[in-house]
């Protein structure tokens, strides 16, 4: 499998990171995890697109994970002309969300049935909503969930995607918990959105402090990579971004904890498992 950083960013603007998503490419099996700001271009730079697609995961509906999912729909559904159904897939509230999205952008459906012949109706979207302890295949990748930790937003889960043998971990923002441990465990490698605690609590004002208690630190995660026996440790979601010199101070830190390789980078970053 190929695991592509697609967007290593997090809420706070970024010129050269688009908001959280990892794409996940087993063989011919597209899987997205999470689409944040500008997926479907970092896609593209992928080699991927969302008519590619065989299923959208959320991991919650923090509006950093999910902003971009009106591209990923509208985009698969003028590329598709409709012939394939676009899946997605996500904790209880996902369905809401679509549902919502596309009645946003019904005047757009509307314009482009009426302009363009081939095309008669709007997106064809199936939504499964889960419950952690769901399992599924897409393709020939099997697809396992677990309820991560990321209070006051419930609920959150995460996924551990199963491919010819080896396996990836991508559990989405949260602390360290049960289920991350059992996403994790043994995995060949387990991405992890993270802060560096230690910047962030010498920021100004109080929703600065606020990201503290629902987000991993760098040592936390390597923490857990360690405890479970993951092979590799991916960073994503870096608060604050570092630039690239600061890159080793992060790998560093997490190199204290963690013997496995410890990767950090910037968008379309791609670990071959
Ligand atoms: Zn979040
Ligand atoms: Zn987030």
């Amino acid at each position: 499998m190929d695991i592509v950083l697609t967007g290593t960013g997090s809420p706070l603007p970024d010129a050269d990171r688009a908001g959280p998503s990892t794409l996940v490419k087993a063989g011919d099996t597209h899987i997205l995890v999470d689409a944040g700001r500008g997926v479907v271009m970092r896609m593209a730079g992928a080699g991927s697109g969302p008519d590619l697609l065989a299923g959208v995961l959320i991991t919650h509906l923090h509006s950093d994970h999910i902003c971009a999912l009106n591209d990923v729909i509208t985009t698969h559904w003028i590329r598709t002309r409709e012939e394939k159904v676009l899946q997605i897939y996500g904790p209880i509230g996902t369905a809401r969300f679509v549902e919502r999205q596309i009645h946003a952008l019904e005047d757009d459906i509307g314009y482009r049935i009426d302009h363009h012949d081939p095309l008669t109706k709007g997106p064809q979207v199936e939504v499964t909503e889960l419950e952690p302890g769901d399992a599924f295949s897409l393709g020939d990748v099997s697809i396992t969930t677990a309820a991560t930790m990321h209070a006051p937003v419930r609920p959150t889960i995460g996924f551990r995607l199963e491919h010819d043998g080896t396996s990836a971990a991508l559990v989405g923002d949260t602390i360290p918990c049960d289920g991350v441990d059992e996403l994790a465990a043994g995995a060949d490698v387990y991405v992890q959105t993270v802060l560096r605690r230690d910047i962030v609590e010498l920021l100004p004002g109080e929703m600065a402090q606020d990201i503290l208690e629902y987000h991993s630190g760098v040592i936390e995660a390597a923490q857990t990579a360690a405890r479970v026996g993951a092979k590799r440790l991916a960073l994503t979601h870096m608060v604050p971004a570092p630039t690239p010199d600061q890159y080793p101070e992060w790998v560093a830190r997490a190199a204290e904890h963690f013997d496995g390789d410890v990767i950090i980078g910037d968008d379309l970053t791609t670990i071959t498992i």
